[in-house]
């Protein structure tokens, strides 16, 4: 016999979904996550970076893996104490979890704990990492280790052993499958910690994105990647401060400031979420070629220039031509003052 439940639809499933979905707000990280430095491609943390895509917004299922993760932490920090040893999930100085930053606070990371009294080496203080895992990932980290099967991961603990002079760490995978658990120590590498916080400092601080690991758009990592559609579709970025030709990262404090190098000015993040009328997108950030340049004879100043799509769509701001772009483009987005950019030349 078929229940009911079976051949209706499922309104309580659904209303939970929406209810859920409903609750998020999308919303861009304000700085590079110490948990994503380790992505393979770079390229795709510069636009995350400068918002040059939309914020994600996740589906209830997505949403309730996050809850689920979120709460067996706790379970896990008790099944080590149970073992004798001490785990630490708060800064005992701010209350919150442990905070790692730098660059300038562009670079921001939260740890699951800290450890002492560990069966592995009880005298050392170690950083603890949490993750769950589907079954094939679960057993691709046992099969071939951390630094291989989970690269970020991997990074992660780098770049918080460093950021907070721990040279131990301890990866605990747990399998949601059928609740195995297997267990990691991670020795801190000062080569591969430093050479995340260089990767972390070009992509805060480079006006250009990176290098594409593919000119391929049907390459595995691309077709699942958020920034696809600007990188390999010459879609126009966003629109907000980040994606402005005006804006840089302010790499002097420790608050992840940005700073509109038109107005001087430190500008809020409320305020970079919006699109302004003075906004002119960074030209780096398009991937249409560069086809004409209008210099003003007098002052040597560069007026406008004009650019050309693969499909043969042609756009520049000066008088005259029109472009047909979704969206509008910025108005006179040419008039890049290149010399006064960071990192520009003139
Ligand atoms: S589409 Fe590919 S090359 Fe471009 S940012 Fe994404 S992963 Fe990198
Ligand atoms: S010029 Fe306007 S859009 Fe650009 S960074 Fe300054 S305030 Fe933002």
């Amino acid at each position: 016999m078929t229940l009911i439940s079976e051949i209706t639809p499922q309104p309580t499933r659904t209303a939970i979904d929406e209810h859920l979905e409903g609750q998020q707000t999308p919303r861009h990280s304000n700085r590079l996550g110490g948990s994503v430095i380790g992505k393979k491609c770079s390229r795709e943390l510069f636009y995350g970076f400068r918002w040059a895509f939309p914020a994600e917004k996740f589906k209830g299922r997505i949403l309730r893996l996050f809850g689920v993760g979120h709460q067996l932490e706790a379970e896990f920090s008790n099944y080590i104490r149970n073992t004798g040893a001490n785990v630490y999930e708060l800064d005992p100085v701010t209350g919150k979890q442990f905070e790692v930053n730098a660059i300038g606070g562009h670079v921001v990371g939260f740890l699951d704990g800290k450890g002492i009294g560990l069966a592995e080496a009880p005298k050392q203080m170690h950083l603890i990492e949490y993750k769950t895992h589907n079954d094939k990932s679960f057993k691709d980290l046992v099969k071939k280790g951390l630094q291989v099967s989970k690269p970020e991961h991997y990074a992660q603990m780098q770049t918080y052993m460093h950021l907070t002079g721990l040279t131990c760490g301890l990866y605990v995978a747990y399998n949601k499958n059928d609740s195995d658990l297997h267990v990691i120590r991670v020795k801190y590498n000062n080569e591969d910690a430093t050479a995340l916080m260089a990767k972390a400092e070009r992509i805060i601080t480079d006006i250009a994105p990176p290098a594409k690991i593919s000119t391929d758009p049907s390459h595995f990592d691309c077709r699942f990647c958020k920034a696809f559609e600007i990188c390999h579709k010459q879609e126009l970025p966003e629109r907000n401060c980040r994606t402005c030709m005006h804006s840089y990262a302010d790499t002097m404090g420790d608050k992840g400031q940005w700073v509109c190098g038109k107005d001087k000015k430190v500008i809020a993040t409320a305020f970079q979420k919006q699109t302004h009328p003075c906004h002119r997108y960074l030209p780096q950030l398009l991937s249409w070629k560069q086809c004409d340049a209008k210099i003003d004879e007098d002052s040597g100043e560069l007026i406008s220039v004009g650019y050309q799509r693969d499909d043969g769509i042609f756009w520049d701001s000066g008088p005259g031509v029109e472009a047909e772009v979704t969206p509008p483009p910025s108005p006179e987005i040419a008039i890049m003052p290149w010399h006064v950019m960071p990192g520009g030349s003139s």
